[in-house]
């Protein structure tokens, strides 16, 4: 029997393993320290990257490059793949679908696909909670996938559900590249050959949990070939995580959460501010040497009658010519939620920001709102088992 693509005995094995006996994560350095009693030459390491991470397969027997001997030692010793596993599916009537998928200690975790192109399913919104089909064919042409690195998020910001649950604990590095393999292997998909960009935009600040968002950078773009330019990270403005990726030799591309021009109005929806002003804000990103042609991104959520006036867009542009840094504006219409005490910006108010930003010479577009309808778009990802 299987469920999405693993073998139940894979699952259960998986979990009922002391977790420093699973292997997706582990870099090949790491994976070469956890097999060391196994006397592996380098090659037989390499294979194993490549079934944890090329292959995504989730059972140590299915790694057939390696002898069935060793194969059987190594289940023996209580090593397990480890992929991780979508436990429950939420699609819109967008195409977007919303995962649900098991940490190590059984929390859940929450993804989001996100196919754009032609030919994307405008079926009905549905609730799949048989998560052993895949998809039945490919309707995508390029895909962007939102990942999370740690379960709720500590930053608090008011305008967004995740703040909602606080913080429950970081993911570790298996757990935030093995969204991506999950969700990959699910539909099918090869970076390489097909356009797949990540955003680490889902639950959490990822520079309020570095290292393990920084080492699965590095397996997302090593061993799983996702080019690192395809990647981008949003941060709501940590300062000493900015200037520790500025150091970085390999990174994503950097978003900045803005969503407001000034302190005052920041501090009211974005508690954080309190600690790191936009002015420090602004000096650290200068320190993160850009490649040619790229651009930093203030990511911009659009509050009804409270960030969305035209007074507003004319400081963000002051603020931007002040950064002297390339830069982007990203705009989204905040998405609602309940109990969240705001209200969602006018279409004409929306209209009349972005063209005000453009006038004045700042890139700016405003972002479609993905996956309403099953909580999966910006701001509205909450661990949630239906939409509540
Ligand atoms: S918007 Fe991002 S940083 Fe702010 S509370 Fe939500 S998940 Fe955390």
């Amino acid at each position: 029997m299987t469920t999405g693509g693993q073998t139940l005995t894979s699952i259960l094995d998986a979990r009922s393993m002391p977790s420093d006996r699973l292997l997706f994560g582990l870099s090949n350095e790491q994976l070469r320290q956890a097999l060391q009693g196994f006397g592996l030459l380098g090659y037989r390491i390499r294979q194993l990257e490549t079934a944890l991470y090329r292959q995504k397969l989730a059972d140590i027997r299915e790694v057939t490059t390696w002898p069935k001997e060793l194969r059987e030692r190594v289940l023996a010793a209580g090593f397990a793949l480890g992929l991780p596993e979508i436990v429950e599916i939420f699609r819109s009537v967008d195409g977007t679908e919303r995962y649900l998928i098991a940490g190590r200690d059984g929390q859940t975790v929450e993804t989001v696909w996100m196919p754009e192109g032609d030919g994307v399913d405008e079926g009905n919104s549905e609730l799949d909670n048989s998560t052993a089909q895949a998809p039945e064919s490919k309707a995508w042409s390029r895909a962007t996938i939102c990942v999370s690195s740690q379960i709720g998020c500590a930053v608090n910001c008011q305008f967004c559900l995740t703040a909602k649950l606080g913080i429950i604990r970081n993911l570790t590095a298996g757990e935030i590249a093995g969204q991506v393999a999950a969700v990959l292997k699910r539909h099918g998909a090869e970076p390489g050959r097909d356009r797949i960009n990540l955003v680490f935009m889902g639950m959490g600040e990822p520079f309020l949990n570095y290292e393990a968002f920084m080492d699965a950078v590095r397996l997302l773009a090593g061993p799983m070939e996702i080019p690192e330019s395809r990647m981008t990270v949003s941060t709501s403005g940590i300062v000493p995580g900015i200037l520790r990726f500025a150091q970085e030799k390999v990174r994503p591309r950097l978003a900045i959460s803005l969503n407001a021009p000034y302190d005052a109005i920041r501090e009211g929806i974005m508690p954080i501010t309190r600690k790191w002003s936009i002015a420090e804000v602004i000096e650290a990103v200068r320190q993160v040497p850009l490649r040619q042609k790229e651009r930093v991104t203030f990511e911009y959520v659009l509050l009804g009658g409270l960030n969305d006036q035209p007074e507003h867009a004319d400081e963000v542009v002051k603020l931007v010519r002040r950064a002297q840094f390339p830069a982007k504006v990203n705009l989204i219409a905040w998405n609602p939620g309940p109990d969240v005490p705001f209200t969602m910006p006018q279409a004409d108010d929306v209209a009349r920001f972005q063209e005000r930003l453009r006038e004045q010479g700042v890139p700016a577009f405003v972002r479609r709102p993905r996956g309403r309808d099953i909580y999966a778009a910006c701001g509205q990802l909450k661990r949630t088992a239906g939409a509540q």
